[in-house]
C-alpha cells in the first residue's frame, strides 16, 4: 500500500507541468506521497504531512497509466520514506516510463529504486529551512546521490550566504540549481532578480518555478 498525500479528500495524483528542474515544462503525471522527515517552514506542501489516503499499488499504477503519459514525477512529502511500496509500484508500471523523484536528500535509495528512477532531483535544505542540520543533512545519502550522474541537486536560497553552506557539501558543481524561496508568484518574481545575480557570480544553473508562474499557489496542478 502507498500512503498517498489527501488533497480536496482524494489521493493526490495529477496530470501537470514539470514546475522546477532541468525537466522544467515537460508534461508529467505527479504522485504526491504522505510523510516527511523534515519540516520545513516555508514548505509549500505542509498538506502532505499528516496521514494520507492509503491506496493499493495496483490502483495507483493503473491510475497512472490511464493518463498515456511519458513521465512520472514522484514527490512528497519525502517518497523515499516508502521504498519498498514504491518499488512495487514501479514494477507495475512500463519500462519505458521516464520516472523522476525529488526528494531532500536524507536517505538512501534501496538499490532496486537505484537502478530504475531515470532522475533523482535533490534538495537538501539550508539552515534557513528551520531543520537542525544533523537532522537535514545525510552526508552518506548526500554522497551516494552526487555519485550518480543522473542526480540533480537543486538548493532553495535566501541570501548570498546560503552559497557557503551549499559549497561546503563539495556537490559536482554542474548540477547545481538554485532556487527563489517563493510560495506564490509575486515572492517568486521579487526573490527572483537576486537568486539570478546568485546564479551568474558562482557560474550555476538557475532553477525557476514554472508552476507558481503559471498558477500562483494553487494545489493539485
Ligand atoms: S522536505 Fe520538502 S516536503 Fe518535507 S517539509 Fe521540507 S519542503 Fe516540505
Amino acid at each position: 500500500m502507498l500512503n498517498i498525500a489527501r488533497l480536496n479528500s482524494a489521493p493526490e495524483i495529477f496530470y501537470s507541468l514539470q514546475g522546477e528542474g532541468t525537466r522544467c515544462g515537460i508534461p508529467a503525471v505527479f504522485l504526491r506521497l504522505a510523510g516527511c522527515n523534515l519540516a520545513c517552514k516555508w514548505c509549500d506542501t505542509k498538506h502532505s504531512w499528516g496521514n494520507g489516503i492509503l491506496c493499493s499499488t495496483r490502483d495507483v499504477a493503473a491510475h497512472i497509466e490511464d493518463y498515456h503519459c511519458a513521465s512520472l514525477v514522484i514527490t512528497g512529502g519525502e517518497p523515499l520514506m516508502q521504498q519498498a511500496p514504491l518499488e512495487k509500484l514501479l514494477s507495475l508500471l512500463p519500462d519505458s516510463l521516464h520516472v523522476e523523484v525529488e526528494t531532500n536528500g536524507t536517505l538512501v535509495p534501496t538499490p532496486a529504486l537505484t537502478r530504475r528512477i531515470n532522475q533523482w532531483n535533490i534538495s537538501p535544505k539550508l539552515l534557513h529551512s528551520g531543520n537542525l542540520p544533523q537532522k537535514s543533512h545525510n552526508p552518506e545519502a548526500l554522497a551516494f546521490f552526487a555519485s550518480l550522474p543522473h542526480a540533480w541537486f537543486k538548493f532553495v536560497v535566501q541570501s548570498e550566504q546560503d552559497w557557503e553552506s551549499i559549497a561546503a557539501l563539495g556537490l559536482p558543481q554542474e548540477r547545481i540549481l538554485l532556487m527563489p524561496c517563493a510560495t506564490t508568484r509575486a515572492a517568486l518574481e521579487a526573490a527572483r532578480p537576486a537568486v539570478v545575480d546568485m546564479c551568474l557570480r558562482h557560474g550555476v544553473r538557475l532553477g525557476d518555478r514554472l508552476h507558481l508562474t503559471l498558477w500562483d499557489d494553487k494545489k493539485g496542478v
